[in-house]
């Protein structure tokens, strides 16, 4: 069910340092539909290792991608405002690197809401996901899809039939995927001469400013930034030409890439570089302070919950999106503080959290039976939380936001 990884994903190189060990964790996103469920749970190792020669941050424990995605419950269309964050995404990928007729593939396309965007410009679509129960959204939408794992082979495959790609996107895939050499080759087979591989995922610089510990999870294998990204890319004629980070879900990062030698280089590209290594990303000294910092920052929200509960407060969870189940797990919250943790998404309403099995319920439930305080589990959608549940806060509600330093508002 899962393995072990003894070298590096991207430099391949052996000396990797333990730096942040959560034990044994469940699939953050194995939802539990009964209590029935729970003696058969299973539960693998979770620690982010740091890798002395290319300084990727990594988990070395893989679980097969069969049993983390091939009946997917994440659906981007359900999250919200994503849809315009997506719309302004395609409409500068179009408007700077594509002309009538391209082909643009998606790998990793989920429910088909990118891809959407640019058929209705015109555009050739194409997406790859392995789980069949979102694709079957994205047939609806008319996005034809692939259903599979982007591979080198998979890459070869369309170049040979569909021809090759003007612009391939990943979304939040990229850190998912365990064998990066592999994705790399299907890049440069798949990709249009002057074409533009654009991938978007969680920047590690974030974790570092904002202690989001809580996204490390068994899908996330990698903790990306630009400089371990640079060596792989180069390693297969593939070179980053441009760097841009956006605030939609935490500190993400945008990275275009094209053959070698085909775009100009963006400063950005360097302004990112120095940041990591102003931030002392190439020693493994950070990651231990870091380590140190996540250990402090969990008995701080530890004692605030229990506190809490003592004093007879009544305490229930606002959201229950994987990074969630790694924070309750890590910080062993369950049913004696959390009362309920409430879910807009219909897929992950009435089910049970793996691991700590708090029942997810939805608004009207929740709202016929509000605490004293929610733990914003969904902290990455904290502007509009609080616009949604200003009455609740007029009422005397609070809120528990447990990054930066956890605030209570
Ligand atoms: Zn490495």
């Amino acid at each position: 069910m899962y393995k072990h990884n003894i070298r590096c994903r991207i430099c391949k190189g052996e000396k990797l340092a333990k730096f942040l060990d959560f034990g044994n964790q469940p699939l953050a996103n194995s939802f539990l539909k009964s209590p029935n469920d729970f003696k058969e749970e299973k539960f693998y190792p979770l620690a982010v290792y740091f890798c002395h020669s290319c300084n990727l941050a990594q988990l070395l424990d893989v679980v097969s991608k069969e049993e983390m995605f091939s009946d997917y419950i994440y659906f981007t269309s359900g999250m919200p405002k994503i849809s315009n964050h997506f719309r302004l995404y395609a409409e500068d990928v179009m408007s700077r690197f594509l002309k009538a007729g391209d082909l643009v593939v998606e790998i990793a396309s989920n429910d088909g809401i990118l891809l959407k965007f640019f058929q209705d410009a015109g555009f050739r679509t194409l997406g790859v996901d392995p789980a069949a129960n979102v694709v079957k959204i994205a047939d609806k939408l008319g996005v034809q899809t692939v259903v599979d794992f982007f591979s080198e082979q998979i890459g070869k495959q369309i170049a040979r039939t569909e021809g090759k790609a003007k612009a391939i996107l990943a979304n939040n895939v990229v850190a998912h995927i365990d064998d990066h050499h592999d994705l790399a080759k299907g890049v440069a087979a798949l990709l249009a001469e002057d074409g533009v591989f654009v991938l978007e995922a969680p920047y590690l610089v974030d974790m570092f400013e904002n202690l989001t510990y809580d996204t490390v999870y068994h899908e996330h294998l990698s903790f990306l930034a630009i400089r371990p990204l640079k060596i792989l890319f180069e390693k297969f004629g593939l070179e980053i030409f441009e760097v841009q980070v956006n605030e939609v879900q935490g500190r993400s990062l945008r990275v275009f890439t094209g053959h070698k030698g085909r775009h100009g280089i963006n400063p950005s590209v360097q302004k990112y570089v120095d940041l990591e290594l102003s931030l002392g990303l190439d020693k493994v000294k950070s990651y231990q302070n870091l380590a140190e910092r996540v250990v402090a920052q969990k008995q701080q929200l530890i004692k605030l919950l229990s506190d809490l509960v003592k004093s007879g407060k009544k305490i229930a969870g606002y959201g229950a999106p994987a990074k969630g189940n790694t924070m309750l797990n890590y910080c062993n919250i369950g049913t004696d503080i959390l009362d309920y943790t409430l879910e807009d998404l219909p897929v992950k309403q009435n089910l049970f959290t793996p691991g700590m099995h708090i029942p997810t319920v939805d608004s009207v439930y929740a709202h016929a039976h509000l605490p004293d305080y929610f733990l914003m589990l969904a902290w990455n959608y904290e502007k509009p939380i609080l616009e949604k549940e200003q009455a609740y806060m007029q009422n005397g509600g609070k809120f528990i936001i447990p990054v930066e330093g956890i605030r209570v508002i």
